[in-house]
């Protein structure tokens, strides 16, 4: 499937035709992503079309989605992270052209006739929507339940430090 996407586009060009195409990308050479993750998988899952707005604005649109291994920052645990994203871009010619970016698109600068890597492009959104601080779901971290050979025992300690941890803190006046 993956060899039906374009290793670039000219994003220009792609709104004015109203290209799109649908597949699956290889996460392996994105490097930046790969820096951050403990594992990614095989592959990213792009949606992403060209379309012209009204007044001719050039936009592209779409959707990214990826799993990757992420290290929770509560428990220290690696677990699998869904990263999804909807692309939404303004083509620019150049930065001055800011004004006329639709409304809820973010820039993406390229002047007439350039290309754009497919996987760079797709790399940034999916950098965006990695957390500054992945963890765990709620209920789903060890860091916040109790250890299986704990349970069943009263520990009015713990009960204590997890009052004196949630309750109002003093002598830290900043
Ligand atoms: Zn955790």
């Amino acid at each position: 499937m993956s060899g039906l996407l374009p290793d670039s586009i000219d994003p220009l060009e792609w709104a004015k035709t109203g290209q799109r195409v649908g597949g699956a990308l290889p996460l392996a050479g994105m490097d930046r992503l790969n820096a951050l993750v403990e594992a990614g998988v095989a592959e990213v899952e792009i949606t992403l079309a060209g379309q012209l707005l009204a007044g001719g604005r050039p936009v592209l649109s779409g959707h990214v989605a990826c799993t990757v291994t992420v290290r929770c920052q509560r428990c220290l645990a690696p677990f699998e992270l869904r990263l999804e994203a909807p692309i939404r871009l303004g083509v620019l010619a150049d930065e001055a052209d800011l004004a006329r970016l639709p409304k809820g698109h973010e820039p993406l600068i390229c002047p007439a006739g350039a290309t754009v890597s497919l996987a760079e492009l797709i790399e940034d959104e999916l950098l965006l929507a990695l957390p500054d601080y992945p963890h765990h779901a709620e209920g789903m971290c060890s860091a916040s339940t109790v250890p299986a050979q704990e349970t069943g025992k009263r520990q009015p300690f713990a009960a204590l430090a997890s009052l004196r941890k949630n309750g109002p803190q003093s002598g830290q006046d900043d």
